[in-house]
């Protein structure tokens, strides 16, 4: 950087801006903004950037620029977007603005052909590009692929998986209903596992991998989709704004009168589960997307029988939901139905397959199993407060839908069962790092899932990048990168790992969330990662006592954690009496769901007994095993970026943006290639572009030659490139002005 070339420095809200430095100090910079009439200021010199010469100037590749820094990233993704070109290359990452409005051809046939077959760089970035490069790279290389989608809640993840999976299934399908299927799914998953949030109107609340099986000719032979944590609490409790899943209120509004008849459904107002948000939203089409859902049900082949099981447990549970309870008369300290004359119970005990009584017994008394007084095994009856009976009522209703939900998705791959297959394109759409106000089991989960994610980025992109390095014999430094095995570490180690204490915890008599902050206290003081939060942090709305939370040192920043309700949030199991309800429940399907789920006769009982069954250790399960299948895969990355918060097109909030760009890694990416040689083409790829400029007789050299003779003659500067044993690496920004010294004589 020199006085008087344009630099970035640090903006409030655009993230960056232009301005010249007018002094240097030890450790910052004076600047004065370059437009017109703004004073001028210091900023940090770490935090200022050398600026392009031309920054209206944009690029396909980000690495084809100058500098590699975030902020001219940052510039030249604003530049693109503001040309409707949502997509940009930082090497083979692909950057993807969401652009909240449907780009004209953006996704059309014609373009999906335009994709067929093409390498990497040589038409505009597309998610299509991506596509096609995991496709012939499965090809090519005779190895299963997988994309991983990233980003926050409304990047455009889930949209971006969908433009994949109808890629794939178009180009490379077999013309049958196999690839109809494996794209119509999308709309039945999004409708028990979608809702409205504050941050997206149809926001997954599950993390998914879906994957595409091909046959020895590299044809779709048909799919399997894996889901990871549905977001249980939001069944029976949902922030103002926010809604429950969608299926509910599409059946209400969308429902036959048959079928409103026989499931007792009215409009959403009257149950306790839809009410505490908006029942309408002027953005979503209730009715309309009910009938594209059947629509989408239809299309995969389920028939009205299995239709019906599936909204009549979703009426069950909308009727579950307003059962309410008061204190019993007696001295027993238990309570009983409220307003015992409305038809609730029966609607719900109907739905549901159970007997009325059986349902009113099970809610307001648990059945335990005593060793009290040597007498092993006596069953007692203990009767429940009506904050324990809600309790039971809502964990029923949790137990019930993501019993449904989990059905769902394997009724979703028996429709797309493939005998045997060669290969795979898994695409996986999970939510991003999380960072809120409150942050609680959920977010720790997920913040968790982007730890081993990012250390599969490091490896694969950092890692990767270098040993290419070696591997040509390029003798370039190494660059350093935080390593975070020690964050994931912090959670997941045998014993002392926090889902290890908090299961722990979980299995004491008398579990605790407080008790269960302390332990990892105890067991962490002076961990790098792991800091107890100021009191200040998590008593701004409520009494909270300091030792009731943790603080995270996360890649992507530190988080704080507020540990109440991790114990209840972390148990799948629930308490006998209801377990035993369902079960034995007189419907068939209903019995099904309690049946194909994780525990058989014995383990039932053996859960009955320690009421207990993990949630955080499930899915450290499932997540090792997924990225034990990345690890196996060759694999492409998608990085979605939401342009601004209001949800809007033509709008983009820079400083947003620069936050989502640095916590997705990209700016490490950068560091690395601003260090390195981001640009590479092999010698035969710059022989046969070149050749036609060429004087015949260098023509007869052998590429390598060819290539060393070419740079020679040019007089090109010998630390922009770099010889390897197969290609020829740039120093950023140094083959765009080669090819542009070629090109121009
Ligand atoms: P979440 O984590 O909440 O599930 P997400 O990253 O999956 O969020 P999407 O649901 O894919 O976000 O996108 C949010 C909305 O943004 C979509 O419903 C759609 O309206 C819009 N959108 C996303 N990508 C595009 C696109 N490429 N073109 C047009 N609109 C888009
Ligand atoms: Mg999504």
């Amino acid at each position: 950087m020199e006085d008087g070339k344009p630099v970035w420095a640090p903006h409030p809200g655009d993230g960056f801006q232009l301005g010249t430095i007018v002094d240097i100090g030890a450790d910052s910079l004076t600047i004065e903004p370059l437009k017109q009439g703004q004073k001028s200021f210091t900023a940090q010199i770490n935090q200022v950037f050398p600026a392009e010469d031309d920054v209206n100037k944009h690029v396909e590749d980000n690495c084809s620029l100058m500098y590699l820094n975030e902020a001219t990233l940052l510039n030249n993704v604003r530049v693109r977007y503001s040309k409707d070109r949502i997509y940009t290359f930082v090497a083979n990452i692909l950057i993807a603005v969401n652009p909240y409005y449907d780009i004209p051809k953006l996704y059309a046939p014609e373009t999906i052909k335009q994709y067929h077959g093409r390498s990497l760089g040589t038409l505009p970035p597309h998610v299509y590009a991506i596509a096609d490069k995991a496709y012939r790279d499965m090809r090519v290389l005779k190895m299963s692929q997988s994309i991983i989608v990233s980003g926050e809640s409304g990047a455009g993840k889930t949209e971006n998986t969908k433009f994949v999976l109808r890629y794939l299934t178009t180009s490379y399908g077999t013309g049958q209903d196999i690839d109809e299927r494996i794209v119509e799914a999308n709309p039945l998953l999004e409708a028990f596992g979608n809702a409205k949030t504050v941050r997206n109107n149809n926001s997954s609340r599950f993390g998914k991998f879906v994957e595409i099986h091909f046959n020895e000719k590299n044809t779709v032979v048909g799919g399997f989709v894996s889901h990871y944590l549905l977001e249980k609490s939001r069944i029976c409790q949902q922030s103002q704004e926010e809604r429950n899943y969608h299926i509910f209120y599409r059946l209400c509004a969308g429902a036959s009168e048959d079928i409103r008849t026989k499931f007792h459904l009215e409009s959403p107002d009257t149950f306790r589960h839809l009410k505490a948000g908006p029942l309408k939203d002027p953005l979503l089409d209730d009715q309309g997307d009910f009938n594209r859902m059947c629509g989408a049900m239809k299309k995969i082949g389920l028939d009205d029988m299995e239709k019906l099981d599936l909204f009549r447990v979703v009426a069950g549970v909308l009727h579950l939901g307003n059962i309410d309870f008061e204190e019993a008369g007696s001295t027993s300290g238990g309570c009983t139905i409220k307003n015992q004359s409305s038809q609730t119970v029966e609607y719900c005990a109907e739905l549901l397959g159970l007997g009325e009584q059986d349902l009113s017994v099970s809610l307001t008394s648990r059945v335990m199993l005593t060793t009290a007084g040597g007498a092993k095994g006596t069953v007692i009856k203990v009767p429940l407060k009506v904050e324990q009976a809600n309790n039971a009522r809502d964990a029923l209703a949790k137990a019930v839908y993501s019993r449904l939900f989990d059905h769902v998705v394997t009724r979703v791959n028996q429709c797309f069962p493939f005998h045997s297959s060669a290969n795979f394109i898994g695409v996986l759409d999970i939510a991003g790092f999380e960072y809120f106000e409150h942050n609680s089991f959920e977010q720790f989960c997920i913040n968790y899932c982007n730890e081993k994610l990012q250390q599969f980025f490091n490896e694969r992109i950092l890692k990767e990048e270098q040993e290419l390095y070696q591997k040509e014999g390029l003798g370039v430094n190494e660059v350093r990168y935080v390593d975070n095995q020690d964050c994931i570490d912090l959670v997941e180690a045998k014993l002392v790992g926090i889902l290890d204490i908090l299961d722990e915890e979980n299995r004491l008599p008398q579990p605790s969330d407080q008790h269960f902050a302390e332990t990892v206290h105890n067991k962490h003081k002076n961990h790098f990662r792991l800091t107890v939060p100021r009191k200040s942090k998590l008593q701004v709305h409520r009494n909270v006592r300091d030792d009731e939370g943790f603080i995270i040192r996360h890649f992507a920043g530190a988080v704080c954690y507020e540990t109440t309700k991790f114990v209840e949030k972390n148990n799948d199991a629930l308490h006998m009496s209801l377990e035993c309800l369902v079960s034995e429940s007189k419907d068939r399907f209903i019995r099904e769901l309690f049946e194909n789920s994780n525990n058989t006769k014995d383990s039932k009982q053996k859960a009955g007994k320690l009421s207990f069954i993990s949630v955080g250790n499930k899915f450290k399960t499932q997540l090792n095993i997924l990225l034990e299948k990345l690890r196996s895969t060759g694999s492409s990355f998608i990085r979605c970026i939401k342009p601004n918060l209001k949800m809007v097109s033509h709008q983009f909030e820079g400083a947003q943006i620069l936050s989502q760009l640095q916590c997705s890694g990209m700016v490490s990416v950068l560091d690395l290639m601003q260090g390195g040689f981001p640009s590479r083409a092999p010698f035969h790829e710059l022989y046969n572009m070149y050749k036609q400029y060429m004087p015949a007789k260098l023509t007869r050299l052998d590429p390598r030659l060819f290539c060393k003779a070419l740079f020679k003659a040019l007089g090109l500067n010998e630390n922009d490139y770099k010889f390897g044993l197969t290609r020829v690496f740039f120093r950023p920004g140094k083959f765009k002005e080669f090819d542009q010294i070629m090109k121009s004589d």
